[in-house]
């Protein structure tokens, strides 16, 4: 039996940052039969769907859903709004930020790309010197990533769209939400966003392959005469699905069923404002915890920290894949990888999506006890320390 798998029993514990665990009453309506998308139940269902993300987006402009992942939701931003050989500035704040990057300059766009330590959130005063220098309105866009999912750290939109204001730039404020929408709080229409981009497999709680898109005015009329070729992203024939609840190309049916359920869980049932602080409150136990260890959370201002994930720097000499490894095989539970620069310097906590106080007391088990086996240098109590800040507040306060 020595080279065999072992065997678990129970529920795995998925504490990636992505995708996250899915609710049973999410994957029971995913499991109903798929109707014709072009017949007159299916209007209903896309009207819903497109009206309830406009209030995840926080906004009364145009939402558009495409059957992809994430990043095609990326690349429909850029390809809408942009033409050949246009300049863009983006921030090196982690992995997501520079994949975003080398798709841009894939598509033929000009980037500046603005160098950064993976601790940080892009910085508003960067914004501002970068904008100010362009005299001749040369950026058409600032790309920012909201939640830089590798390394757990939260940009402050508002003060970046601040900064854009204060520099009176016309560039289109681009973000992607793909791991905070649904669990850190977002506003796109008030915080001046132009195209916010967005994706299932993280906060909504849903399987991955849907990606979206939130558009301001300016944005959507900047794609009138943006010369990018597109035709499968195109916006114009997808934005009419908020009105007809049709699509121009088959939709990922199932997955609206999906969205339907989880958007009644996060809009009727829970409320978004006690998801965000459901949200705060599980980042806050697990910093507690880690803090408990001795350890050091990536993100070096506490102005950023994430409510969806927290990054733990594992001890020099000390690989972070292997504590992955040994909780893995050990407590059935994944955790997220260090990813890019990070690899084996970190591991990532996803506390995200469909979660509460047992499962967070779950997963900080498994890591205490996995630093345990892997010999890593840590002090005992983490768990206990967010023990007790869990079992002292009620849960929503
Ligand atoms: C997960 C993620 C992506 C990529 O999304 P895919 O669905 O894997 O294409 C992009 N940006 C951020 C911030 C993410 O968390």
């Amino acid at each position: 039996m020595k080279n065999q798998p072992p065997v678990h029993t129970g529920r795995h514990f998925l504490q990636i940052p992505g995708p996250t665990n899915v609710p049973d009453r999410v994957l029971h309506a995913i499991a109903f039969p798929t109707i014709d998308h072009r017949g007159p139940e299916f209007s209903d269902l896309g009207k819903e769907v497109i009206a309830g993300m406009q209030r995840v987006f926080q906004t009364e402009g145009t939402v558009v859903m495409y059957p992809s992942s994430g990043t095609g939701a990326w690349e429909a931003a850029l390809v809408n709004t942009l033409s050949p050989g246009d300049r863009v500035v983006m921030f090196e704040t982690g992995q997501f930020a520079t994949l975003w990057r080398q798709m841009a300059g894939r598509l033929g766009i000009e980037i500046d790309f603005v160098p950064g330590d993976w601790r940080h959130g892009v910085d508003p005063a960067k914004v501002i010197e970068k904008l100010a220098a362009d005299r001749e309105h040369r950026i058409k866009a600032v790309c920012v990533v909201h939640n830089e999912t590798s390394t757990g750290v939260t940009t402050r939109v508002p003060a970046i769209r601040a900064a854009i204001d204060e520099a009176r730039h016309p560039a289109l404020l681009m973000v992607d939400t793909i791991s905070s929408l649904g669990s850190i709080d977002y506003r796109h229409d008030e915080w001046g966003v132009d195209v916010t981009v967005g994706g299932s497999q993280k906060g909504l709680m849903l399987p991955p392959g849907l990606g979206f898109n939130a558009v301001s005015k300016k944005a959507m009329a900047a794609s009138k005469t943006a010369k990018m070729t597109r035709s499968y992203w195109d916006w114009q024939a997808m934005a009419e699905s908020g009105h007809t609840g049709f699509f121009p190309y088959t939709p990922a049916t199932n997955l609206l069923y999906g969205l339907r359920e989880a958007l009644k869980m996060l809009l009727e049932e829970e409320g978004l404002p006690a998801v965000f602080r459901r949200h705060e409150r599980h980042a806050e136990a697990t910093r507690r915890a880690v803090n408990g260890w001795g350890l050091e959370v990536l993100c070096a201002d506490p102005r950023e920290y994430s409510s969806a994930l927290t990054a733990v720097v594992v001890p020099d000499g000390y690989d972070a894949d292997r504590v992955r490894e040994i909780i893995l095989d050990g407590f059935d539970m994944s955790l997220g990888t260090g990813l890019g620069k990070m690899k084996g310097k970190i591991f990532r906590i996803g506390h995200l999506g469909y979660f509460n106080d047992l499962m967070l007391c779950g997963t900080l088990c498994g890591v205490e006890m996995g630093l345990h086996r892997a010999g890593i240098p840590h002090r005992a109590g983490g768990v206990a320390a967010a023990l007790e800040y869990l079992g002292a507040l009620q849960s929503g306060a």
